[in-house]
């Protein structure tokens, strides 16, 4: 068997944590079984190049930031070669140059396009664990990129559908995907088996457990995924088409603090305006979540939507500048927002879900934003304030918790 396993950031935080790693790997491997190990940087690390950047310069090329971030990955791959080689374990770490991971060129954001997959398959053939650097990627003017923020999840994804894998493992710091995320939600239960289309919708929408991507892919090239910890043996969790165990109505809640909403207001009531206003922020490659657009009157009307708040200033000045052509009359932006949503592919076939979410806001006295809804969710807009309490509120109401 061939399987690729990824660890996060804690897992190989420091040491200790690093032979534990290692020793996992090395007992996979001598049952046999082909090994791609996947790894992210030790604990904080990505946190702390990003601080020392912005040290030096409060916004850094991208380009020369993801040439900063990749020390953290590489750092990681090759410390655990070398732990494997203490223990007489044959292991080579390698780097996106050496793999080869095509992107697309968007520093900070870049899409994999392709793995060479020669090299591994030669050091795999040696009998070696090949351990190779999350996150990063090469475009095609051979410069490093970064996938996002919690990337190398789409790393071992990839790998793991190039490679025709087995197995891919998601290795982290909680036991598996969790009815919401246990930090926040403290009666927040495992789950068995989650479906891909509601882990794209969590994991979208504030499930930081997986990086959105990696679903995205796992569900294009139908790669099973387990999530599972890295810390014990427990059983974790199952990432797949279609699930077996009885369905609950929602599977899950997820809370986004990093929206921040925007507000067009006194635009003319005609059409193409959403279009322009929309179209001028897509060419800036600005991603626009919830929108609401006001009833108009007297000729006019409001249009709020939410975007990433890394994106909020980039979107402020592409609006201002081109107010005379939009033609509104002003522009509000709001920060202090979360946006709260539920997951499920057992409301489809269940009216009232968005109903009973709405109540128990209500019975917590918390206010509603805006709302947004598609086959399998139910999101509301409100007060960053609110968030957690809101959000152990709608847990509690559909007898998610323990
Ligand atoms: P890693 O470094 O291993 O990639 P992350 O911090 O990216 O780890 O992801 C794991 C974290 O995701 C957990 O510590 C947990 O706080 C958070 N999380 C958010 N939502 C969920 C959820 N629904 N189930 C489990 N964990 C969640
Ligand atoms: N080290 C990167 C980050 O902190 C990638 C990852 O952890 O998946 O975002
Ligand atoms: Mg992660």
């Amino acid at each position: 068997m061939l399987i690729v396993k990824k660890f996060g950031g804690t897992s190989v935080a420091n040491k200790e944590r690093i032979f534990h790693v290692a020793d996992r790997c090395i007992a996979e491997y001598q049952k046999g079984n082909d090994v791609v190990v996947v790894l992210s940087a030790m604990g904080k690390y990505t946190d702390e190049l990003i601080k020392m950047a912005k040290d030096i310069n409060e916004k850094p090329p991208k380009r020369e930031l993801d040439m900063l971030l990749t020390i953290g990955e590489q750092m990681s791959v090759a410390l655990m070669a070398m732990a494997m080689n203490q223990r007489r374990v044959p292991a080579v770490s390698l780097n996106a140059f050496q793999v080869t991971m095509h992107t697309t060129s968007d520093h900070g954001n870049a899409r994999l396009k392709r793995i060479d997959t020669e090299r591994i398959r030669r050091e795999l053939e040696n009998r070696r664990i090949v351990i190779v650097t999350g996150f990063q990627g090469v475009n095609k003017y051979d410069d490093y990129t970064t996938l996002g923020r919690g990337g190398s999840d789409t790393t071992a994804v990839a790998l793991a559908a190039a490679l025709h894998a087995d197995a891919c493992e998601i290795y982290t710091d909680v036991d598996g995907v969790y009815t919401a995320d246990p930090r926040k939600v403290p009666g927040a239960r495992k789950l068995k088996e989650i479906t891909y289309d509601e882990m794209l919708d969590l994991a979208t929408l504030g499930a930081g457990v997986l990086h959105n991507r990696s679903v995205e892919m796992a569900k294009k090239y139908g790669v099973p995924l387990v999530v599972r910890s890295s810390l014990n043996d427990s059983e974790g969790t199952v990432v797949k088409e279609v699930t077996t165990v009885e369905r609950m109505l929602i599977s899950g809640v997820a809370l986004d603090t990093d929206a921040v909403r925007i507000a067009v207001i006194g635009i003319k009531d005609m059409p193409g305006m959403a279009f322009k206003v929309f179209d001028t922020l897509a060419k800036k490659k600005i991603n626009v979540d919830v929108i609401l657009q006001s009833i108009g009157r007297a000729g006019t009307k409001d249009i709020s939507f939410t975007v990433n708040k890394d994106d909020l200033e980039d979107a402020v000045a592409t609006l201002e500048e081109n107010q005379a052509r939009l033609g509104y009359k002003e522009l509000h932006s709001e920060r202090n927002i979360a946006k709260l949503s539920i997951v499920g592919a057992g409301m489809m076939s269940n009216p009232g879900v968005a109903a009973k979410m709405f109540e128990s806001l209500y019975n917590e006295g918390v206010n509603i934003n805006m709302i947004s809804t598609s086959e399998i969710r139910v999101t509301v807009l409100i007060n960053e304030k609110d968030g957690i309490r809101a959000m152990n509120a709608v847990h509690d109401a559909f007898g998610l918790t323990d």
